[in-house]
């Protein structure tokens, strides 16, 4: 006993789940819900943001983005599976992933020498991109997508 209803709406969400994920994929910089929202919109898309909500929830409890807090902001993003921190642009939210094996052997160390197990860290640094620094955000970047028949003025 199909319900035909609720079929349709779980194929609605993860298409949508997959608009989320598809465009940072293609943009690997953090975005904010809003901001996700707004450029999905500008794509054609049909979203609402309480749904963009819903996929990042699901996104980044299923691992699938990176989730970070600033300021009580939320912003996300698709990044790699293996451990990193971020380098991350304050304004347009540019992002550079770093490894660094000196730092893990010194968080290690640290820990071990005051007797702490099970230690994890968060380590994140955040500054102005070099195109925020000559005004130029990437976030325009988006602005400029091929299928731009906009007939609404
Ligand atoms: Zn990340
Ligand atoms: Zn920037
Ligand atoms: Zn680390």
């Amino acid at each position: 006993m199909a319900d035909v209803s609720s079929l349709a709406a779980s194929d609605r969400q993860t298409r949508q789940r997959t608009w989320v994920l598809d465009f940072l994929k293609q943009h690997p910089h953090f975005w904010t819900a809003q901001q996700i929202h707004e450029q999905l919109r500008l794509e054609g898309h049909t979203i609402s943001l309480p749904t963009v909500y819903r996929s990042l929830a699901r996104l980044v409890s299923t691992q699938a983005v990176d989730q970070r807090v600033l300021a009580g902001q939320a912003s996300y993003r698709r990044c790699s599976t293996k451990h990193h921190h971020h380098l991350v642009c304050r304004q347009c939210g540019a992002t550079i992933e770093l490894s660094d094996a000196p730092l893990e052997q010194w968080v290690q160390a640290t820990a071990q020498a005051h007797g702490f197990a099970d230690v994890s860290h968060l380590t994140e640094i955040v500054g102005t991109c070099p195109d925020c620094q000559i005004g130029r955000p990437a976030l325009q970047a988006t602005a400029n997508q091929p299928g731009r028949e906009r007939e609404e003025r």
